[in-house]
């Protein structure tokens, strides 16, 4: 199955046993509807508060509504989706202070990962590093096609690449909803001619990290976080309507 969204990059192996239904054709299918839809919002192309009408999403992926309804549930369960009573599903829209808190969240555990990291045997400090580096190249192919959607994701999987490198599989774990939680707080607040993470920030990050130089990797991070946070307004409130089957099949 594919597992390539931001939301869902590298989950642990325990997390996704532990969330996806048995292996068969029609959880397959669920699988794909529901990548199909992460990939959509991690890539911000279904912003926060879009309405994922049940009868819309059957008809355009061509299954019944039953079947839609068991995967919006799987999303509201990863926090992506948010299901009100008698009104439907919708894509999670954080609030200012939840987001405040997923950003105050990411810096702890990214600092100890940083710090982590940084502390790897030489060997298995370089190879992290070079695995990075190749990450951040695709980065910056991203960003020279233009190609937001690819450069936002990726943005994501570099700190889950950083996380899962640094070598705790618990805070890694810890992080993934972190991370999809803080896309969707960029896509509600920042605003759209600003930058995600910058590749260069990355790289810089990289390159302490490689040295070994703990301090200087954890100011980095925590300088990046807070630079991402910072390009949050948090009194926006755009909705644009959206075209579902637009957006999920470029129909
Ligand atoms: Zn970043």
């Amino acid at each position: 199955m594919r597992r390539t969204t931001t939301l869902r990059a590298t989950a642990p192996a325990q997390r996704a046993s532990a969330t996806r239904p048995p292996a068969s054709r029609a959880a397959t299918a669920e699988r794909q509807i529901f990548d199909t839809i992460a990939e959509a919002i991690a890539g911000r192309r279904l912003p926060p508060g879009t309405k994922l009408t049940e009868e819309q999403l059957a008809s355009t992926f061509g299954v019944s509504r039953a079947r839609i309804r068991r995967v919006l549930l799987l999303l509201s369960q990863e926090r992506i989706v948010t299901l009100k009573p008698n009104r439907g599903a919708y894509v999670a829209r954080p609030t200012p202070q939840e987001a405040r808190e997923v950003f105050a969240a990411r810096r702890l555990i990214e600092d100890d990962m940083a710090a982590r990291f940084a502390a790897l045997p030489p060997a298995a400090r370089a190879a992290a590093a070079r695995r990075l580096t190749a990450h951040v190249e695709r980065e910056r192919a991203a960003a020279a096609a233009g190609d937001r959607s690819a450069s936002i994701r990726l943005s994501g999987e570099f700190h889950q690449l950083v996380g899962t490198l640094a070598g705790n599989a618990v805070l890694a774990e810890l992080l993934e909803p972190l991370i999809a939680r803080s896309s969707l707080a960029i896509a509600a607040y920042q605003p759209p001619s600003a930058e995600d993470c910058a590749p260069d920030e990355h790289a810089a990050i990289i390159t302490a990290l490689q040295d070994g130089d703990a301090a200087l990797a954890r100011r980095l991070m925590a300088e990046h976080l807070e630079e991402v946070e910072h390009k949050l307004v948090l009194d926006g409130d755009a909705e644009p309507a959206i075209d579902l089957k637009r957006v999920l099949l470029g129909a």
